[in-house]
């Protein structure tokens, strides 16, 4: 994948001055993809002082910087909303294909065995990654808490999640609202975190006004642990020493139910997976209003199971995407994440898959009318695809299924 700086070749063509002067600069192209909707053939977006100042259609009269991109596609960049940035260092050191079990004991191990100088540089390659391959925004989940100072003088937007598991921890909690970057909390999971630290995570993060995120009803281990408090997992568990037998669990219930009852759900939680899940569950989630982060690829390769995104559409969950970690999947890539998605669910249309990649995600960061769609007084940052088309249809297929292997210009001013 070639990625083109262009505030590089901005400047080459304007000067030093094109890319943080207050004057406005107008970008061109064949197409405006404002969001999955709503579609501008020969447009353009003109942006001052980093932030969109208009949009329209046709050639802008103007005596201001004009760069006409091509006959391409101008679209939001997109967003990543579950990814573990410091887990980038185990590409290639674990096997998804022995189970999730053996992945999680292996990934455990190997992790020890790194020095945080290796995962710190590989972290940063990872943004970089996120960054070329058309991502604005993201929610890193962080165990270790090793890759918060790289995310926030990082050009990504959205949320840094020191995520907690265990019983207690021993960090100092705290949630930090910014405009463009936040700090906030995540539990790690129903089957590995007491409920009295979930509900306490959930509570600061609420007290933020912060979202919260949760792997929630990822694998079989974990809906037979949550609905018998038996099984692999509690074996695992007390095999590390984890006493659960204060948990509360073993009451039948689905992962969404348990995490209704114990209060972990409304519209600032972000579910990720919501494999193990039936039409109930979907109904539970909708009506507390959480959004719900699909991982396809990496639920593909480490359970050979997808959820059932076209139940959840109906239900009108807020549906986003994430790549999770280079330990289960090859890329980072949410171009890469879409192309599976549609080629998965073709029944899904693909402004619905385009919606998830940008607008969906954007509200499940908490980046609405910043990120994810293309609107006066959103964020100057969005991305160039030479990807021509003749219509809106051959143009939405295109953007899907084909992205990720052409050029990506990240237009950041
Ligand atoms: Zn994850």
């Amino acid at each position: 994948m070639t990625v083109i700086k262009l505030q590089d070749e901005m400047r080459k063509q304007f000067g030093n001055d094109c890319c943080h002067s207050a004057g406005p600069v107008t970008h061109q192209a064949g197409w405006i993809v404002v969001d999955q909707n709503t579609i501008l053939q020969n447009g353009y977006v003109v942006v001052q002082d980093g932030l969109i100042a208009e949009i329209g259609k046709g050639k802008k009269i103007s005596n201001n910087s004009v760069v006409d991109h091509g006959d391409g596609v101008i679209l939001p960049g997109l967003v990543n909303a579950h990814t573990h940035l410091e887990l980038c260092a185990l590409k290639n050191r674990v096997k998804p294909e022995n189970g999730f079990q053996s992945w999680v004991q292996e990934l455990l191990a190997e992790r020890d065995e790194l020095e945080p100088e290796t995962i710190q540089k590989e972290s940063a390659l990872g943004i970089e990654h996120l960054l070329s391959s058309g991502c604005i925004a993201a929610g890193d989940i962080s165990t270790m808490g090793i890759t918060k100072d790289l995310f926030i003088h990082s050009q990504l937007m959205g949320i840094w999640f020191q995520e907690c598991l265990g019983n207690h921890s021993d960090t100092n909690l705290g949630c930090r609202k910014g405009p463009r970057q936040s700090i906030s909390l995540a539990g790690h999971a129903p089957h590995t975190t007491s409920p009295e630290l979930l509900g306490r995570l959930k509570t600061l993060t609420s007290k933020g006004k912060l979202p919260f995120s949760i792997h929630l009803a990822e694998s079989r281990e974990e809906a037979v642990f949550v609905a018998s408090g038996k099984g692999e997992w509690a074996d695992f568990l007390t095999e590390r020493g984890i006493d659960f037998s204060f948990w509360g669990i073993g009451n039948n219930l689905t992962p969404i139910q348990y995490a209704d009852q114990i209060g972990l759900l409304d519209s600032n939680t972000i579910a990720v997976h919501v494999i193990q899940s039936d039409e109930n569950d979907f109904k539970i989630l909708q009506k507390n209003g959480a959004s719900v982060c699909l991982c396809l690829r990496s639920n593909h390769a480490l359970h050979g199971e997808l959820p059932d995104v076209p139940s959840m559409l109906k239900n009108r969950i807020n549906l986003c995407l994430g790549t999770d970690s280079l330990a289960s999947v090859d890329t980072l890539s949410v171009f890469d994440e879409m192309a599976f998605a549609a080629n998965h669910f073709p029944e899904i249309p693909p402004a619905d898959i385009l919606e998830m990649a940008t607008k969906n995600g954007a509200k499940a960061l908490g980046l609405n009318g910043l990120a994810g769609t293309l609107v006066p007084g959103g964020i100057g940052s969005f991305i160039y695809l030479d990807l021509p088309a003749d219509n809106v249809k051959q143009l939405m297929e295109s953007i899907i299924h084909s992205a990720a292997q052409r050029t990506i210009h990240r237009i950041a001013v």
